[in-house]
């Protein structure tokens, strides 16, 4: 496993991204509703790994000691036929988890919710790291590896950690496999939490955020397309280029945590004289 590096990017931002942050700040002025889009590379600046697959958290070209790909292992299939398999890659991704703290930026989107009528987060992210922070609306679509529950009857749990897991953990109540909360690959999305979201998508949005994700999935993109297509602010916080670098109004070239606090910071000088 290899987590992409973020350690070369400067701390300091450039010219063009003091400009963009500049402009985000005027733009939420006049913003009631606010989305935030968050992937893998929100959670780097609280020393998570930025894998990609499950909860934009975990891929890796390589096999596994079993010979199959972490995308094999990973899967509903896998799950159902060797959920011992499943559970072991599931348990080095929630190592990988532990102790993570939100960072900066996780509190800042927290922080909006007291200034805007309504700040909500899509995130592909299954740390659990937007709701410690505080945000109010969230919409894990990948879920939360620390949401534990059973394959065959209604117990569930919240978990810190998975120590003391067997391999696989059985249900105290009926025995039965236990599962993390969470989209495996080949599963589908919770279609409570799509509702969710496109009741939300339609109320629209006066800026939309895409912060740390490389936006291959169409959930993903669309709401900023779709802001986009109503006029509205779209805004790219990435170190990297991706697919929509191109497309939104705002390309902020930096770390969430370190965008998201200029922007509050300019956002907070000027709240306090209207
Ligand atoms: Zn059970």
């Amino acid at each position: 496993m290899e987590p992409t590096s973020s350690s070369s990017i400067p701390v300091e931002l450039s010219e063009d991204d003091l400009r963009g942050v500049e402009r985000v700040v005027q733009r939420l002025r006049r913003a009631r509703r606010v989305l935030a889009v968050t992937g893998a590379g929100m959670s780097a600046d609280s020393g998570m790994p930025t894998y990609r697959g499950v909860g934009g958290l975990y891929r890796s070209e390589r096999p596994t000691a079993h010979g199959f790909s972490i995308e094999e292992v990973l899967s509903g299939p896998m799950f159902r036929e060797r959920p011992e398999l499943t559970w072991n890659y599931l348990k080095e991704i929630e190592r990988a988890c532990r102790g993570a703290r939100p960072n900066r930026g996780h509190r800042v989107l927290a922080e909006m919710d007291g200034y805007f009528d309504s700040v909500w987060v899509l995130t592909q992210n299954v740390d659990g790291l937007h709701g410690a922070a505080g945000s109010r609306h969230v919409l894990d679509v990948h879920g939360d590896l620390h949401e534990i529950l059973c394959t065959h009857c209604d117990y569930r749990t919240r978990v810190e950690t998975y120590d003391g897991f067997a391999d696989p953990p059985y249900c105290p109540s009926c025995r039965s496999v236990l599962r993390p909360d969470v989209v495996l690959f080949g599963e589908s999305l919770d279609p409570r939490k799509i509702r969710q979201l496109e009741i939300e998508l339609v109320r629209g949005f006066d800026v939309v955020f895409s912060i740390g994700t490389s936006s291959l999935f169409d959930y993903i993109v669309a709401p900023l397309r779709m802001a986009q297509a109503a006029g509205k602010t779209t805004v790219e916080v990435n170190p990297d280029f991706t697919a929509m670098s191109g497309l939104v109004e705002v390309k902020i070239r930096a770390r969430a945590a370190i965008a998201l606090d200029r922007i509050w910071e300019g956002h907070l000088e000027w709240w306090p004289h209207t």
